[in-house]
């Protein structure tokens, strides 16, 4: 109290005397003065005793109520457990189904955004298969706006083919129509179809049923997969893979793909085959099965580091490379390009270049022979390119210097005229590809005219262009002039000779009038002065009138020479007629003789069958007069010889002294006394001309003592010999 200087209704329980005890309530306070000193107490006590006890007997019943109360409080605390229970139970299931519903909710979403982000075109329809849901995919598939949708019946607005057959799909062949009417799930159609908007694709089809929670089908799902970019890449792969294999089979080229082996420190020391082209067989004559997996120096020992060096870059660093080899292994030359299509692989393809390398060699050779050959050749040879500029030049004519020549054309060359005419020859010849064939003379700037024979041929480059001319000619001057002298000559003797028949002819025949008065009047002189004149006198008449008898002959057989070789000689005449008719005619006398005379078979050809019969009379009668003392025997013979035919007429007669072999073929010329053998020495040379005149020769090959062969030839019908 004196702490607080303050108490309040603080209860007390006095005990009185008798022994009862009053409760009170007590209340103090203390008294201080103006020092804070305490000066008292003031204190007072309230009895509360009755209080006390109504208050103990309400407590009794408040103890009471609260019994109550507790009572009742724990039935209801048991209700209200139950029924808090029953709420977390419905709030469980609140929640739960909350989470359900977001779920779903989520579910959905997932659903659509997996669909919509597909490629594959998705649809899900419904029991009658009306579209339900579609993705962007399955819009785009079909080309945009689709008809609506409803049952498996509007599916025949939907065009589309089966791949295979190319025959339209109805609308129960669905997939889906499958997977609604009976419960299939069916994958992978493959199906042409059209779109809505035209365009036409390659699709794979599918569809499965959706079932109820109590399976019975609800619609179904459809997912179709646009395969037609697929299909065409496809098609490029399976082309270019037919291409690639075309062409790995059938280039001619060799090609092998081979990986590099290195050793411990990682330098290429070999190489395995993993495959070759059959060309490589036939280019090597290796087999494959012997080639594939096989190394370099198990295969070809003998080629050594060079290749598996070279290879081995390439498959190394990737680095293209080209050469020419040649394989001791396989003894050919090679033409080599090697690449790497993969890290430590290198792939070659290669030629055969054996043949070109020979024919290199063979052109070398060749172009030495060549030069050695043009060097020798007296001709001139040049080569002109297609400007027509000089550029080769052996033996220069005209006075022209090598130097001179090269690098120039014919306008500075040569005269204007004979540039201008030779220029247009060989522009033609650069045209057209042809030779020319040429003839011509060509005047120097300064000398005289020079004539030329010889070629202009085209000259064609590797790829068989036309790149120039080739030239070669030969100074054809000298020969000409000589022909046009022997021309000259000939055509000179022709005339002169032509004078002569005429003048033998005329002669002969006015010969013949006097000579006819002389044998006359000596015949007359001979009768009428019989027994007139004396022995001497008679002797010199009849001289007279022998020279005169053989002047006449001598005159006749000149008449005879002239007319000789007149007739036409192309008629076809069969030569054994024609001995047939000779012999008719020499029937006295080989019959005299006793000639065994024998003939080769005898051909058909052109002459002049009257002529020839004097030939063949006159060469087998001198055969019967010039005989031996052997019986006689003369064989006709006949030869094909190129151009036309050789007649001999062999016998076995006296022969004649080879230095005369020529004159007895000249007229009048004999080589006996006609006291030895009659004849005027005419026979041969009309022999001559009518053989001559059938532009044939004639010539007697003999020796003295056994026999002559007289030959002539008879030439093919437009031929000269
Ligand atoms: P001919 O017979 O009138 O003498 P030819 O011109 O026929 O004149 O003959 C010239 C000459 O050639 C003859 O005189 C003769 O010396 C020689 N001769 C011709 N044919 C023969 C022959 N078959 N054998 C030997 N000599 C011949």
């Amino acid at each position: 109290m004196f702490r607080d200087s303050k108490v309040r209704d603080y209860p007390l329980s006095l005990r009185h005397r008798d022994g009862h005890v009053t409760s009170v309530l007590y209340n103090a306070s203390v008294y201080r003065d103006e020092k804070g000193n305490v000066q008292g107490v003031f204190a007072a006590a309230r009895d509360v005793t009755e209080r006390n006890r109504a208050e103990a007997e309400l407590e009794k019943h408040r103890h009471h109520l609260e019994e109550l109360v507790k009572e009742r409080t724990s039935q209801l605390e048991a209700a209200n457990a139950r029924l808090e229970a029953e709420i977390a139970e419905r709030r469980r299931a609140e929640v739960s189904a909350e989470l359900a519903r977001v779920e779903a909710v989520k579910e959905k979403n997932r659903l659509e955004a997996v669909m919509d982000t597909l490629p594959v075109g998705m649809a899900i329809l419904d029991a009658q298969g009306g579209n339900v849901r579609s993705n962007s995919a399955f819009e785009t598939i079909w080309g945009g706006p689709r008809p609506e949708t409803r049952s498996i019946d509007d599916y025949a607005h939907y065009k589309a083919r089966w791949s295979d057959t190319g025959r339209p799909v109805q609308p129960e062949e669905w997939a889906s129509a499958q997977a609604i009417r009976q419960g299939k799930t069916v994958v992978g159609q493959l199906v042409d179809l059209e779109g809505f908007d035209g365009t036409r694709r390659v699709v794979l089809n599918s569809a499965a049923p959706v079932r109820d929670s109590d399976g019975r089908i609800d619609g179904s799902v459809v997912a179709i997969q646009d395969i037609t970019e697929i299909r065409r890449m496809e098609r490029e792969l399976r082309q270019s893979e037919e291409r690639y294999h075309s062409l790995f089979n059938s280039m001619t080229e060799g090609f092998a793909l081979h990986e590099i082996i290195c050793d411990g420190k990682g330098e290429p020391c070999d190489y395995r085959f993993l495959d070759i082209n059959p060309a490589f067989e036939q280019l090597t004559g290796l087999k494959r099965e012997d080639v594939i997996g096989r190394t370099q120096s198990n295969l070809l020992p003998d080629e050594g580091q060079r290749w598996i060096k070279a290879f081995g870059t390439v498959a190394l660093t990737g680095v293209p490379t080209q050469f020419e080899e040649y394989s001791p292994g396989l003894k050919k030359h090679y033409e080599v390009f090697a690449y790497s299509p993969s890290p430590r692989q290198f792939a070659v393809i290669f030629k055969d270049i054996s043949e070109r390398r020979l024919a290199e060699e063979a052109l070398r050779q060749s172009e030495e022979r060549f030069k050695v050959i043009a060097s020798s050749t007296p001709d001139h040879l040049f080569i002109q390119d297609r400007e027509l500029r000089y550029t080769f030049v052996i033996n220069p004519q005209l006075g022209l210097r090598v130097e001179d020549m090269l690098g120039k054309t014919d306008h500075v060359l040569l005269a204007g005229e004979d540039a201008d005419r030779l220029t247009t020859i060989k522009k033609r010849v650069l045209e057209t590809g042809e030779t020319v064939h040429l003839e011509t003379a060509v005047t120097p700037l300064r000398g005289e005219r020079q004539v030329f024979d010889g070629f202009y041929v085209p000259r064609l480059d590797a790829e068989g262009r036309i790149d120039g001319l080739i030239g070669y000619f030969r100074n054809i001057t000298e020969r000409k002039q000589a022909e046009e002298a022997l021309r000259h000559m000939t055509d000179e003797l022709a005339r002169s000779n032509k004078d002569l028949e005429q003048y033998a002819y005329v002669i002969s025949h006015d010969l013949k009038e006097p000579l006819r008065m002389v044998t006359g009047f000596t015949g007359l002189l001979k009768e009428r002065y019989k027994g007139r004149l004396d022995a001497k006198a008679h002797e010199y008449i009849s001289h007279a009138s022998d020279a005169a008898l053989r002047m006449q002959a001598l005159i006749d057989d000149l008449l005879a020479y002239s007319r000789a070789g007149r007739g036409k000689v192309s008629e076809p005449t069969d030569v054994a007629d024609v001995l047939n008719e000779t012999l008719k005619n020499l029937a006295i006398s080989i019959a005299e003789s006793r000639a065994v005379i024998t003939h080769d078979p005898l051909p058909t050809i052109e002459s002049n069958p009257t002529e020839l019969i004097l030939v063949f009379q006159n060469l087998i009668s001198n055969a019967l007069k010039f005989r031996s003392d052997r019986g006689p025997e003369v064989h006709i013979g006949c030869r094909r010889r190129e151009g036309g035919w050789l007649f001999t007429v062999r016998d076995n007669g006296i022969g004649i002294d080879t230095q005369f072999i020529d004159r007895i073929f000249m007229i009048f010329q004999r080589l006996h006394t006609r006291e030895e053998y009659p004849g005027t020495g005419i026979g041969l040379a009309i022999c001559r001309k009518i053989v001559e005149r059938h532009g044939g020769r004639i010539w007697v090959e003999s020796s003295p003592g056994t026999g002559s062969t007289f030959c002539f030839t008879i030439p093919d019908a437009g031929k000269e010999q």
